[in-house]
């Protein structure tokens, strides 16, 4: 089992972690309440948790172009 990383902007896959390894970020994730969980986790059958983050490209043009980031809502 482990917890897979993967860009909520262009879906590229950052990294997995064992789930032993992840326990920090666990722990995280445990304090987000439903509506959040919805928006930051996928759980895949084989109970794989999928964490929906940022990777590096996507900060940075964030960070360039602040607008970009409500374009790529609206490709969602
Ligand atoms: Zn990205």
């Amino acid at each position: 089992m482990a917890v897979r990383y993967a860009c909520r902007h262009c879906e590229t896959e950052i990294g997995s972690l064992p789930f032993e390894s992840a326990k920090e970020t666990i722990n995280l994730l445990q304090k987000l309440d439903e509506a959040e969980e919805e928006r930051y986790l996928t759980f895949g059958e084989d109970g794989e948790v999928t964490v929906r983050c940022i990777c590096e490209q996507c900060e940075q043009s964030l960070r360039r172009f602040p607008n970009y980031y409500t374009f790529n809502k609206w490709l969602q």
